[in-house]
């Protein structure tokens, strides 16, 4: 695309200089006329071709950009993408990706008027080398002085960007917060005016600030050129006295140089933008680190247990970082173990570091201190990905897919809709949702039904551990009491290790044993043997 791009701008300069040459040769002599024809046949052929590669390659390219973006993130740590925030993913998959494509878009126009500026600096010193080197001093005063006020536009710009992304945490607020927005108008006109408008007008100001920069930076690359023009036009005649043939020559190589030499200028701003947004793309990407962590996770062997597993939890340590180490939370050290076909129950406070424990206990953050093995096998980054392979979880903050993706390939589903079926039945969700073809008929559901769907899908990834945090809280006391006396025994029964994250304390004696949480750490365990006896355990401690 470059090449064609090149090949274009070197033909455009050929077809100045033989219309210069055509100017002032008497008649139309037969070379001049077969060259001018080849040329110019030539410019736009190469650059139809450029133009139309280039339109292959950003469409690919942003696809392939979007794609890779969309995996690099996913194979990303949970907690880096937690400290990355959401707005900020989006402004990189939104913003980012179509600045750099726009940036990448600018290469083959750049490449064919460097060609031309090129090309015309040959012609410009086959005609006249002095002539030539006054052009290219002056081009080389304004790229330096060009570059300086390039430097000081591009932190406008990264400043501009910085803004946009802060524009976009508001968009999520007024998407995510709409309902206590609208009941209550003080709140939602403080929003508008006071944070999205600020935010608004940082965004617009360092925007203008940048195009003032390089509107600037234009007028001088301008003022520069123009200046030579003029100066070869009244005062090079009352010093070197050239011919009317070379002084047309000059001017005329000079002025079709102007425009391209100008887009140039232009296509830097453009440039600048998608470096900035490519700088912001390397951020929330994966390291090389993980990339080697990925290939290795994929060459290990998938086969997982399905009964007679066990999972041991050893001095494990947890540190969220935060800006102010006054409000960090440490959870652990802790140790922990489940078998197969034991019902386990997490409890304690708010904020007592439940769900951390289960991202922990499920590999979604890696311990900092400590370590956790399966069966006995310490699990490593490599081997992280296969170990999170084992568990079914249902957040409290779940997520519901449409589709039920990833299921329908696997040996244990050989008849995807009739086995969701069954489990939409044993969940008494099946008057409000169907399944079609691996598609669920709706997502539009209450909290609770919600839940119960996700435990449907929970059901038919069939996994040795199954871990549920707060499920039961969203449920009526109906299906609260089938939930604890019918679903988890029997998950228990079928060998699948099982942890409830639950403030149900009446049902407490179900379970084989109970690990209370308070403050990140274990403030008490019923006996390993005892069940009659773990409701006392947990109430002798408040
Ligand atoms: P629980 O599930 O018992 O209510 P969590 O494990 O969710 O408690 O949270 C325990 C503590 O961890 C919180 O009080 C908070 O200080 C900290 N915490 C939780 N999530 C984050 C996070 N994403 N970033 C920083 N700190 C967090």
């Amino acid at each position: 695309m470059i090449g064609a791009g090149i090949l274009s701008g070197l033909f455009s300069a050929g077809v100045l200089a033989v219309i210069t040459r055509a100017l002032h040769a008497r008649g139309a002599p037969i070379a001049i006329v077969a060259a001018f024809f080849v040329l110019v046949a030539g410019k736009i052929a190469a650059s139809a071709g450029s133009q139309l590669l280039l339109v292959r390659f950003s469409q690919g390219s942003i696809l392939e950009l979007s794609l890779s973006l969309c995996s690099r993130i996913l194979d990303s740590p949970l907690r880096l993408i937690e400290r990355r925030g959401a707005a900020a993913i989006l402004t990189v998959l939104t913003d980012d990706v179509s600045s750099v494509t726009w940036a990448v878009q600018c290469l083959p126009q750049l490449a064919t008027n460097g060609a031309v500026v090129i090309g015309c600096g040959a012609y410009l010193a086959w005609l006249s080398f002095s002539m030539f080197l006054s052009a290219a001093g002056a081009t080389l005063l304004g790229a330096l002085v060009y570059t300086v006020l390039h430097r000081r536009a591009i932190r406008v710009i990264q400043a501009a960007r910085d803004a946009r992304a802060s524009l976009f945490e508001h968009f999520r607020t007024v998407t995510s917060g709409t309902k206590e927005l609208l009941m209550h108008r003080r709140r939602r006109a403080e929003l508008v005016e006071v944070e999205i408008r600020g935010a608004a007008d940082a965004y617009r100001t360092s925007n203008l600030a940048a195009v003032k920069g390089y509107t600037l930076a234009g007028a001088w690359i301008q003022t520069l050129y123009h200046g030579l023009i003029g100066l070869l036009l009244f005062v090079s005649p009352l010093l070197t006295h050239p011919s009317v043939e070379q002084l047309t020559g000059y001017v005329f190589a000079l002025l079709y140089m102007m425009a391209p030499l100008w887009d140039i200028i232009s296509a830097v701003p453009a440039l600048a933008r998608g470096e900035v947004a490519f700088q912001r793309i390397e951020e929330i990407g994966m390291t090389e680190d993980l990339l080697q962590q990925r290939h290795a996770v994929a060459g290990t062997d998938c086969k997982r247990p399905q009964t007679g597993a066990s999972i041991e939890m050893s001095g494990v340590l947890f540190q969220y970082e935060t800006a102010n180490p006054a409000h960090e939370f440490t959870l652990g050290p802790i140790d922990f173990h489940i078998r197969s076909g034991e019902l386990v129950f997490v409890v304690g406070g708010n904020g007592s570091g439940k769900t951390t424990f289960l991202k922990l206990l499920a590999g979604l953050y890696v311990p900092s201190a400590g370590f956790i093995a399966l069966d006995g096998n310490r699990i490593t980054p490599p081997t992280l990905e296969w170990y999170r392979e084992h568990f079914s979880v249902v957040f409290a903050d779940c997520f519901v897919f449409g589709k039920l993706l990833g299921l329908g390939l696997g040996p244990a589903s050989p008849d995807l809709d009739a086995a969701t079926h069954q489990y939409l039945r044993l969940l008494e969700i099946e008057h409000k949702v169907n399944v079609h073809g691996g598609v669920l008929t709706t997502t539009d559901l209450s909290q609770g039904q919600r839940r119960r769907l996700a435990l449907v899908t929970a059901y038919l990834e069939d996994r040795p551990f199954y871990v549920f945090d707060e499920w039961a809280a969203d449920q009526d006391p109906a299906y609260k009491e089938v939930f604890y006396t019918k679903l988890l025994p029997e998950l228990r029964a079928r060998g699948k290790g099982v942890i409830v994250i639950t403030h149900d304390d009446r049902y407490f004696h179900l379970g084989d044993r109970i690990m209370k949480l308070a403050d990140g750490r274990v403030a008490a365990r019923s006996n390993e043997d005892e069940t009659a006896g773990v409701e006392r355990a947990i109430h002798s401690v408040g």
